[in-house]
């Protein structure tokens, strides 16, 4: 038996019922685009959430293009963001029209809100921001809030690893608008793609909403070019009586893996990622670094013992050959993030995995001795 980094046939068992319920509701009613289980979720999600409105749509990647655009992104606006992320998030930028500016990170793997800063007092030209709660570990809400207000930045937080972080000035209230995903992987995953803006400003919500079907403001009526991106029925119930419901639970679980991990792992040659507020965090990855030339060799360790692990993220989204082609700026070097990227390894830590489970990540982990 393997402990695995995500468990979708231990999660199936704990679901089946209820998906299926839900499936049988939305085949019963006959409607399967925009209807009731898309708005009763996006109810739920909001209030979940923190925020007045949420607005489904088809996965993470749009929300990102849809909240910037909603927020009248023009082609050429620079957007800074972080260089250690999904690719999705600066896709989404280069989608909307924007380029890319990226600043490096701190020692936790988020962007560095004190390069941010310098950035924008020495590029007056930037308006718009895109930070990531990376791992699910939350970016001081506090600091964001006040460097918005400071440079009058429009920002929408990536939040598609922080859904359920807590704390004051949670993740995807302080922007003016958040993005997440339902991507199965993540702490709140549909079985299948689906993603979310939310927020709290109307009139930003209600362009989201427009945008996300063809740009349509009435029945055959198009005030923009839109998009074709909902999230559909089937997805919207299964996430709102299937897999909400449990989000609370399953972060706890996710919460009491990390301390375990936090109090168990004793490898010299193995350090967590340090999160800055651990009991609020989402904790959507257990990242750790080790020596970087020491890294395959770790890896190799992990799954002779029977542990899967990952990287996030192996190379350097200004690395990669889709956007090497001048297609974005950078701030200063990013130094912080080349380390991360070469010294990562992700750890297995989800809502099924059992005690046993968590022991034999952690006997592993001690064990390894390199030569
Ligand atoms: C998963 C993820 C996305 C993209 O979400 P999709 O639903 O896969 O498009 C964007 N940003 C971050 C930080 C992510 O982890």
């Amino acid at each position: 038996m393997t402990v695995l980094l995500n468990d979708f046939k231990g999660q199936w068992q704990e679901l089946e019922t209820d998906v299926l319920d839900a499936v049988s509701r939305v085949g019963k009613s006959g409607w399967y685009i925009l209807g009731s289980e898309v708005s009763r979720f996006e109810v739920d999600f909001a209030r979940q959430a923190g925020v007045e409105h949420c607005v489904g749509c088809a996965n993470g990647l749009d929300a990102i293009e849809l909240a910037l655009r909603a927020l009248g992104l023009e082609a050429g606006d620079l957007v800074l963001t972080t260089p250690l992320s999904a690719f999705a998030t600066t896709l989404a930028i280069i989608r909307a029209g924007g380029v890319p500016l990226f600043a490096d990170v701190d020692e936790s793997g988020n962007i560095d809100l004190a390069q941010v800063e310098k950035c924008l007092s020495h590029r007056m030209n930037v308006r718009y921001f895109v930070p990531v709660h990376l791992y699910g570990n939350p970016l001081d809400g506090k600091r964001l809030a006040w460097l918005k207000s400071r440079f009058e930045l429009r920002i929408v937080e990536d939040c598609a690893q922080a859904v359920g972080t807590s704390g004051p000035e949670r993740p995807g209230t302080v922007g003016d608008l958040a993005a997440t995903s339902f991507y199965p992987t993540k702490n709140l995953g549909a079985l299948g793609d689906g993603g979310a803006v939310f927020g709290s400003n109307d009139a930003l919500i209600s362009a989201c909403r427009v945008l996300r079907d063809y740009g349509q403001s009435a029945k055959y009526e198009h005030a923009r070019l839109g998009m074709n991106s909902r999230l559909d029925e089937l997805q919207a119930a299964i996430l709102r009586t299937a897999i909400l419901p449990r989000l609370p639970d399953w972060l706890s679980r996710r919460k009491a893996v990390a301390q375990r991990y936090l109090a168990e792992l004793t490898n010299p040659l193995v350090r967590p990622l340090p999160f800055t507020r651990p009991n609020d965090a989402g904790w959507h990855l257990f990242p750790v670094v080790v020596p970087a030339q020491r890294r395959s060799q770790f890896m190799t360790h992990l799954s002779e013992a029977g542990v899967q692990s990952a990287i996030h993220y192996p190379r350097l989204i200004s690395e990669q050959p889709a956007i090497a082609e001048g297609r974005f700026e950078q701030f200063g070097t990013l130094t912080n993030a080349e380390a991360i990227a070469r010294a990562e390894v992700s750890l297995p830590i989800h809502p099924q995995l059992t005690f046993e489970d968590i022991e034999r990540v952690v006997h592993a982990v001690n064990s390894w001795n390199p030569a």
